[in-house]
């Protein structure tokens, strides 16, 4: 063994650019590993909390004798961190993007021109505008399936076909899709099987567990959790398609910055502590909504409410609920544009999985790149509203949400009489 490898080893990371050695079975609980995986204190001064290296080259020994290259390829703190996501979904291998788009198309380009791809029909829309404007024009087709039953993939199936793309739950409507019963079809079938695990990130949901081959996270969301990193991770425990991934990560370039993997690093140390939160707020603000009186709400969907239609796939399939509550509020796309306008702590802004609230119309803002009749089919309506609930005290979320429902909807012209009735 070379003196690169053994001190490669004291870091936990491989010799770059070869893919990072399997990290030791998950012994640990989910807490220990996500504040000490990847983590170990810096060999040279005995830093606790790794330091952050920009250097872009690294000084070799000998010509080829080196644990670092050259910073694109790899760098100490994007080893550390892919090595802390590896220990998290339980994958041998890890990798990190310069953002969740960026990991989408190198995940994407690991297919060769004339490969099909069956991707959940609502996908993230920026993956749908990956799939659709930018796979397509490389010879890489997709289509669009409905996989509430996981069967009608068999359908889908064609020659050419090699790869499934699911996410869930799904944005906005929180659909879910059964992740193990996907990944027995599609292995039969050959193919393999892409998770976008961002809405309830590895503390809730492993799909690697499940048969999953890839799982993909936009990392901006729960793992870093503070709004203040663009970034995306993948992982898996395929040797082949680690070295794929790996070779384009580097060959692509669409990496993150060593800072943006110290502060997403930092971010993913308290992930466990965040998401118990977020899932126990949301419940506590999906039951408000839910026996809210009907001139203020029409619908709430939450799956750890009972009345989700796929509630006992969520208790099978995820170890939480998630942060993630959209409902329909009673009015139209004015009556939901002032609840947004007239709420105090749910800031009116895209993204999600921030410890602050944020809440957002998706028909005129994440969605309104669809076609009208695709919302329609997908049920996001123009009195959608989608809230990402962040780890604030609930009591306050929840006063917030009823003087904003309350003023939004007595404004109503056509159920205002309703409204005054009603009090
Ligand atoms: C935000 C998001 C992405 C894209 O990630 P970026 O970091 O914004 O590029 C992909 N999938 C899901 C589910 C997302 O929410």
């Amino acid at each position: 063994m070379s003196p690169a490898n053994t001190a490669a080893q004291a870091l936990g990371v491989a010799r770059a650019p070869s893919p990072a050695p399997p990290p030791p079975p998950p012994q640990y609980g989910f807490g220990t590993l996500a504040i000490h995986a990847g983590s170990d204190p810096d060999p040279a001064t005995g830093a606790v909390i790794p330091p952050l290296s920009l250097s872009t080259t690294f000084k070799q020994r000998a010509v080829g004798d080196f644990v670092y290259e050259y910073s694109r390829s790899n760098n100490p703190n994007r080893a550390h961190l892919e090595a802390a996501i590896a220990a998290l979904e339980h994958a041998a291998h890890g990798f990190a993007f310069a953002s969740g788009s960026a990991t989408t198309a190198t995940v994407l380009n690991t297919l060769a021109p004339g490969a099909h791809v069956i991707s959940v029909n609502d996908v993230y829309g920026g993956t749908h505008r990956y799939l659709n404007k930018v796979a397509s024009s490389v010879g890489v087709e997709t289509t669009f399936v409905d996989l509430a039953d996981a069967a009608s993939l068999r359908d889908a199936v064609r020659d050419n076909t090699r790869m499934v793309w699911i996410e869930t739950p799904t944005n906005p409507t929180l659909r879910l899709v059964d992740i193990a019963a996907v990944a027995e079809i599609a292995h039969a079938a050959g193919l393999f099987v892409v998770v976008d695990n961002t809405f309830l990130s590895p503390y809730f949901q492993t799909p690697l567990d499940l048969g999953a081959d890839v799982v993909v996270h936009s990392a901006t969301k729960y793992l870093n959790g503070h709004s203040d990193v663009i970034m995306g991770v993948a992982a898996t425990n395929s040797d082949a398609l680690a070295s794929k991934i790996r070779f384009l990560q580097n060959a692509m370039g669409a990496v993150p910055s060593p800072f943006d993997c110290y502060q997403a690093q930092r971010g993913l140390k308290t992930l466990h502590l965040r998401m118990r939160q977020h899932a126990e707020n949301a419940q506590r603000v999906a039951e408000f909504l839910e026996a809210a009186s009907p001139v203020l709400v029409d619908s709430v969907i939450y799956p750890g409410l009972p009345s989700h239609p796929q509630h006992a796939l969520a208790k099978r399939q995820q170890r939480g609920f998630g942060g993630m509550v959209s409902f329909r509020i009673n009015g139209d796309t004015h009556t939901a544009d002032r609840f947004l306008q007239r709420t105090r702590l749910f800031a009116l802004a895209e993204s999600l999985g921030g410890v602050e609230s944020l809440a957002e119309l998706p028909a005129r803002m994440t969605h309104a790149g669809l076609a009208p009749e695709e919302r329609a089919e997908l049920g996001i309506t123009d009195n959608l509203i989608r809230l990402s609930v962040g780890v604030e005290d609930a009591d306050d979320l929840i006063a917030d949400l009823s003087q904003a429902l309350e003023s939004a909807v007595a404004e109503n012209s056509s159920s205002s009489h309703k409204y005054r009735q009603a009090l």
